[in-house]
């Protein structure tokens, strides 16, 4: 088991050996924290923790519970490991003096996704699980169905059947049994539940399975060595995150909160949450000042964000109290305006993926952030995704005959 030591309820703070739950708290079903053996993890160099010729999130083997590096040669073994870029472009245009675009469309399935179920399908290897299971909006299932299918491991994928038609035909390319839902996430994740409970499943559903955030975390890690080992920040990192159910960003602030237990880091980036106010649960709460979430009626173009009630809530809404960061709130047009942003300097984003980008700018409009602020921003998610919002947000291209002349014409008008 390596590190792993057992679980921490995020809600009654009660413990739990690594044998004894599965997913959350039996008490109040609280989501459940992994806890590392820090004790042992202390006082150690990076080079110490760091596989340094594994070119994917298992680099961090060493933080991550579970006992077995499998997938020698599979997809599985190419999740994470993302560039991180600073468009001299975007940081012009925003007045910023250090800004970095992490981006997470270079993973296998294309989206940030790919980080939990590498993990998830490697711990579900370990306890010998036959079938994965997942409700998803589409990222979460193609994830979990490609690296499902990269060690040949079965897999079911609840979705809305209202998900973008690129994400359905990657859940079926991968292989997984993929059930339609008619109707909400929300209700998807609801008979999924009821689903693994009938069949005897292991459910990797986010807010549920604790293992999801701990793959999620490892985008903190190549945070800390991509940009904060590389470049010693005056100010602490402001780090833009979207968010709709909250385990990427719950999966975050864990990993930063690792390496500050571990002393790898001595400052907390702030964590910034970035929703659109068509689906806006978390960033409400953030703003009445409570640890209560109160669902919403979502309708957003932002698929991957889109939830009536978020299953991370409280620790989503804790990585931006506990850590000085924030929540925006972005309109959907600014989400699009995000896509044409990040698309002029070459990155293509879905709609869910440019909304941290779109929260970033509102965060300077509000005096949230300061031009002097070291910031981050991921980009979770391919713009091909989603190419139906990518060309409402492009706008069209013209047709013309085919002669020079019609050429001339267009050039000239
Ligand atoms: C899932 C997803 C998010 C949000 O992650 P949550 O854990 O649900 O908050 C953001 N962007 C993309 C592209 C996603 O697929
Ligand atoms: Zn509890």
């Amino acid at each position: 088991m390596g590190s792993f030591v057992g679980y921490r309820c995020s809600v009654c703070g009660k413990t739990y050996q690594p044998d004894e739950v599965t997913y959350t708290c039996p008490e109040d079903n609280g989501i459940l924290d992994v806890m590392l053996d820090y004790e042992n993890l202390k006082g150690k160099e990076p080079a110490d923790l760091i596989l340094k010729d594994e070119f994917s999130l298992w680099r961090y083997f060493s933080l991550i519970p579970v006992s077995n590096l499998i997938g020698e040669g599979t997809t599985l073994r190419s999740a994470g490991w993302t560039p991180v870029f600073s468009p001299p472009q975007l940081k012009e245009k925003l007045g910023l003096k250090q800004l970095w675009v992490k981006d997470e469309s270079s993973n296998p399935t294309a989206s940030f996704k790919d980080r939990a179920s590498a993990v998830l399908v490697a711990r579900a290897k370990e306890i010998g699980a036959e079938v994965v299971v997942t409700a998803s909006t589409g990222n979460a299932g193609a994830a979990l169905a490609g690296m499902a299918a990269a060690v040949d491991q079965e897999s079911v994928i609840f979705a809305p059947k209202t998900a973008p038609p690129a994400k359905i035909a990657q859940l079926l390319i991968y292989g997984a049994r993929v059930i339609l839902v008619d109707d909400n996430y929300d209700a998807a994740y609801q008979l999924s539940l009821e689903a693994t409970e009938e069949y005897g499943w292991y459910n990797r559903n986010t807010g549920y399975n604790p293992f999801t955030a701990e793959g999620k975390k490892t985008a903190a890690f190549e945070i800390w060595e991509q940009v904060l080992l590389e470049n010693p920040l005056d100010r602490p990192l402001a780090v833009f995150v979207s968010v709709g159910d909250g385990n990427i960003i719950s999966g975050i602030h864990k990993g930063f909160k690792d390496l500050l237990e571990i002393g790898q880091i001595q400052t907390m980036p702030r964590i910034f949450g970035c929703q659109s106010t068509g689906s806006a649960a978390i960033y409400n709460a953030f703003l009445s000042g409570k640890e209560e979430i109160l669902p919403v009626a979502a309708d957003t173009l932002a698929d991957s964000i889109s939830v009536n009630l978020p299953s991370d809530g409280l620790r989503a809404l804790r990585a931006a109290t506990q850590t000085g960061g924030a929540y925006v709130g972005v309109e959907d047009e600014l989400i699009l305006q995000a896509i044409s942003d990040l698309g002029e300097v070459g990155i293509f984003a879905e709609p869910a993926g440019a909304t941290s980008y779109a929260g970033l700018k509102k965060a300077l409009e509000d005096g949230l952030v300061a031009e002097d602020d070291p910031v981050l921003v991921l980009n979770t998610g391919s713009g091909l995704k989603d190419v139906k919002a990518a060309r409402q947000a492009a706008g069209e291209a013209p047709v013309i005959p085919p002669d020079l002349e019609s050429v001339r014409k267009l050039l000239e008008s």
